[in-house]
């Protein structure tokens, strides 16, 4: 699905920078730009500038960059599509109708039908809370000590104790069975088929928000001792449980570099309270490698913040490896004084909890933990098994540095034998044939990194040459027989190379963002604000010269090479070799251009 290029412009035109940067972020006038506190990462003085003119924006300290488009995919985690509509929506500007099948378009007005029901819905848990009926409810609330301000952000709510409360009150607003059905918010009677009633009654309801904040399912917790104490909306249309998280939609947009995994809802609120605006709750089902990779869109690092109980530090032994397999680092809270997380801020506070994720454990060292607890460690017999296992465990870590440091972590911490740790690691390193896989993986590791350190010096000589011509039509003029974007083996600086030459040769103004609205991602995006953001240090005409000619010569003489690979007739050989020669005396001198254009 993609909106013309005259439309996107359109949008653009209509969407300044600085308005739609300055409605997320304070921002204040110094000089030609605007600078305030970067959103994309922690800091305590302005380096976040944002730019009216090149209607560009760029942090000096994490190097997060683009146009108005970029900015509101990282800030909403948008797709570029969304961002367009997002912004033309700001615009008042009507976006043309994507080309779509009838039949896609059924779909597609179904599920809006089932997103109406459950924001429908929510509404009227909401109003209820309020209402007479709802007394019970709110005593609750406020006996967890929830301020009315966070209730109204999570939407908290109730559902009556009558059973067809919801089921009427959605009926009169003209949905049907089916849609209420389909929307999870009805059950249907097995006795009378045909017959519904409401899924949840007399109980505390928790919308469940999507990452964009709209009303998918709900929470209930019963009020009083009806079973189950949780209950949840079915998986539907909307709905799936290992692709959704609770509080998703506001941790997401937290500055925080890492979240924090509580088991429930009632953690996640209360800790939203105390100010931890990145927790979030996997909603009643197990962990899964889909919550993994949900949470690594966002952060790097998460925190496991389990109930102190056995149920929690098990919970905890099963989360780790499946979100260490999604790529993130994972330490765990070890909690000695309180049940869970809101009990621990109610009885010692905020900061004591945020001490807590300042000594969060890695998770290895959790796991070993765990592990000495099986053995008792004063028996001599016991310590020894211990010690095997913790070597084994200690084999399986990939890389030797991260291994050295738990090895030693360990030794002083369990109070180890640092000789007998050693010789087991040996021993068992040779028995699984740890030791010489990791010769062959190191010569592997230095050849991938050799190929890759090449591959990035190209990548930085294409996006030099890129940056050399952008700002110097003059120097463009001169070598863009040389090289053209066809010798470039970066595909997106391929793709801006060929945008530049054809605007250089209509005779059109270079803009950064003009440029950068042809690209969707928001790793292109990043990219190409590094290109436009370089001011090449170059102190003297000298030193362009020479940084030119380093370029155009590490540009070609590896696509020649590249070649050289797939030539194989004799007169191309030629041409190869003779092109070859000439690289070697091509020199572009810069002595007739003026600096200054
Ligand atoms: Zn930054």
């Amino acid at each position: 699905m993609y909106y013309p290029d005259e439309i996107i412009e359109e949008v653009r035109l209509n969407s300044d920078v600085v308005d739609i940067i300055g409605s997320y972020v304070h921002i204040t006038r110094k000089g030609g730009s605007h600078f305030g506190l970067c959103p994309f990462h922690h800091e305590k003085t302005p380096s976040f500038s944002v730019s009216k003119d090149k209607q560009m924006y760029y942090c000096f300290g994490c190097g997060a960059g683009g146009n108005v488009f970029s900015f509101v995919m990282a800030y909403e985690n948008y797709t570029f599509v969304e961002a367009v509509k997002y912004l033309a929506d700001k615009a008042h500007i009507d976006l043309p109708e994507p080309e779509v099948s009838a039949q896609v378009r059924a779909a597609m007005n179904y599920k809006s039908r089932l997103y109406e029901v459950n924001k429908l819905a929510a509404r009227y848990f909401y109003m209820m809370l309020r209402k007479e009926y709802g007394q019970v409810a709110l005593r609750y609330i406020e006996g967890r000590e929830i301020s009315s301000d966070i209730m109204k952000q999570f939407g908290l709510g109730y559902s009556t104790q009558f059973r067809d409360d919801l089921y009427k009150h959605l009926k009169a607003k003209g949905y049907s069975d089916k849609e209420l059905f389909d929307g999870g918010v009805l059950l249907e009677d097995k006795r009378k088929q045909g017959t519904y009633y409401d899924r949840f009654f007399n109980r505390l309801m928790f919308p469940i928000f999507d990452v964009h904040s709209r009303v998918i399912a709900f929470g209930g917790r019963v009020l009083g001792d009806g079973q189950p104490k949780y209950l949840n909306s079915p998986e539907t249309q909307l709905f799936n449980k290992s692709r959704n998280l609770y509080g998703l939609n506001i941790a997401r947009k937290s500055r925080e570099k890492f979240m924090i995994l509580v088991e429930g809802y009632m953690d996640v609120i209360a800790l939203h309270q105390a100010g931890f605006d990145n927790s979030i709750a996997s909603l009643g089902t197990a962990f899964t490698g889909g919550h993994g990779h949900l949470i690594k869109r966002y952060v790097d690092e998460i925190i496991i913040s389990f109930d102190s109980d056995s149920a929690g530090v098990n919970a905890s032994l099963r989360a780790i490896p499946i979100l260490k397999s999604a790529g993130l680092i994972v330490r765990v809270l070890v909690m000695n004084d309180a049940k869970d997380p809101d009990d621990l801020i109610k009885l010692k506070g905020r900061d004591s909890y945020e001490q807590l994720i300042k000594q969060a454990m890695p998770s290895f060292m959790f796991e070993v933990l765990q592990l000495s607890k099986r053995y008792d460690l004063k028996d001599p017999e016991y310590k020894t098994r211990f010690s095997e296992e913790v070597a084994k465990k200690l084999l399986a870590i990939e890389g030797k540095l991260e291994r050295d440091n738990y090895t030693e972590a360990i030794i002083k911490d369990f109070n180890m034998s640092r000789e007998g740790l050693m010789e087991l690691l040996g021993k068992y390193g040779k028995n699984i044939g740890i030791v010489q896989k990791k010769h062959i993986n190191a010569d592997l590791n230095r050849e991938e990194k050799r190929l890759k350190q090449r591959e990035d010096a190209v990548t930085i000589a294409q996006k030099e040459f890129l940056a050399i011509i952008v700002s110097h039509k003059q120097i463009f003029n001169k070598v863009n027989k040389i090289i053209t974007p066809d010798y470039f083996n970066h595909e997106t600086l391929q793709k801006v190379g060929l945008i530049i030459y054809d605007m250089y040769k209509k005779d059109l103004e270079i803009e950064p963002t003009v440029v950068m609205s042809k690209f969707t991602q928001i790793d292109d995006q990043k990219l190409i604000a590094g290109i436009f953001g370089e001011e090449i240090k170059i102190e003297n005409q000298l030193q362009l010269e020479k940084l030119l000619n380093d370029t155009i010569r590490s540009i070609k003489s590896n696509y020649l090479e590249a070649r050289q690979k797939t030539v194989t007739d004799p007169i191309g050989l030629m041409e190869l070799i003779k092109e070859k020669k000439e690289l070697l005396h091509l020199y572009v001198s810069l002595e007739d251009i003026d600096r200054r254009d």
